[in-house]
């Protein structure tokens, strides 16, 4: 049992129990009753139906309930739309075909309205509910790629946010965890793009080192270590996302080959320095595979870096300037060489 590295508790499980769960976590059993509801228009009568026997109530009927409380509690006006509740988050998150039946605790909610008395009640009285989260109209973490501002992020009201998202690879799917206020959201969509062109560069028989420049919580780089990568580096600059790195190493260890897993900083201690130029090294492991995570600026990281021929996926935050990404590429392949994408 891993402890949750924000509220402390349980709500963090094994790639193993997520997978466990997921055929069937969000389809209805004979029981269970969907009403649709127009998402454009206010709720027409203050009902909401409950849970079913099995512990699951259809997605509707929880964003009718929140609705139906933020309206009493003055967070939105009688007359908003069921959709200004906010953004339901579920967890695990994946591509779904069907809109979800929740059981307990498998909602986090972002919502740009709601308040801190409000958020409070909402994970009291919503069982389905794991955290609260007030959202904004930016992206949480870094947006300037000189990293000399200090990045924004939302704010957790209630609950928990850390939750996780599942994308499949040939070798069996990867969970990936997450503080959601502090990073950017991925919404798991089909095909899943990014992922095929790691499944493209590394190949098989796999390559023999691969390098995620720019990890996020590092769904590319352990893409590549599962598919058999014996030398990975995961690179970045955010705290947050250097951080659910390393810990989504231990996530997923039974896809790995590793001895241990060492992680050389807690969350806390991260939270000091929240963006790092000069790479500072988070966690390593050792065994058959060689999996590094460093906390710092991607073109400082030929400094630290392993010898040897690498392929680097480089998925920077913002891909429409495409002569600044040319020269960026240039830059790597001149300091660091072996074969880089943009993913
Ligand atoms: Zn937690
Ligand atoms: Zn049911």
């Amino acid at each position: 049992m891993m402890k949750c590295p924000v509220c402390g508790m349980d709500c963090v499980r094994s790639a193993k129990d997520i997978l466990a769960t997921l055929p069937t976590i969000f389809e209805p059993c004979d029981d269970c009753s969907a009403r649709f509801r127009d998402k454009r228009a206010p709720l027409s009568d203050l009902t909401y139906g409950v849970a079913c026997s099995c512990g699951k109530r259809f997605i509707d009927d929880v964003f009718a309930h929140m609705w139906v409380i933020m309206t009493e509690q003055g967070d939105l006006e009688k007359t908003a739309p069921l959709a200004a509740v906010g953004s339901p988050l579920i967890h695990p998150g994946f591509a779904m075909e069907r809109p979800p039946f929740l059981p307990d605790k498998s909602l986090v909610l972002l919502s740009p309205r709601v308040t801190k008395p409000c958020a409070d009640i909402l994970v009291r009285e919503v069982p389905e509910l794991r955290g609260v989260v007030r959202s904004g109209s930016f992206v949480p973490g870094i947006a300037d790629p000189d990293l000399n501002t200090v990045p924004r992020v939302y704010d957790l009201l209630a609950g928990c946010d850390v939750r996780a998202d599942v994308f499949p690879l040939r070798t069996g799917p990867l969970v990936m965890y997450k503080q959601q206020s502090l990073v950017h959201i991925e919404f798991p969509r089909g095909g899943y793009p990014k992922i095929q062109a790691v499944e493209q560069h590394v190949g098989k028989p796999p390559v023999p080192y691969f390098i995620d420049a720019c990890c996020g919580v590092g769904t590319l780089g352990l893409a590549a270590a599962c598919m058999g990568v014996p030398l990975v580096v995961m690179n970045d600059a955010w705290y947050a996302s250097a951080f659910w790195s390393a810990y989504n190493l231990e996530i997923n260890r039974e896809y790995l080959h590793l001895d241990k897993i060492r992680i050389f900083e807690q969350y806390d201690d991260m939270q000091k320095h929240p963006v790092a130029k000069d790479p500072l090294k988070i966690a390593e492991t050792g065994g058959d595979q060689v999996i590094e995570v460093y906390q710092g600026d991607y073109r400082q990281l030929y400094r630290v870096l392993p010898a040897g021929s690498p392929v680097t996926a480089l998925d920077l935050f913002d891909k429409n300037d495409r002569q600044a990404l040319d020269a960026i590429q240039k830059d790597w392949q001149a300091r660091v060489g072996g074969d880089v994408f943009i993913p």
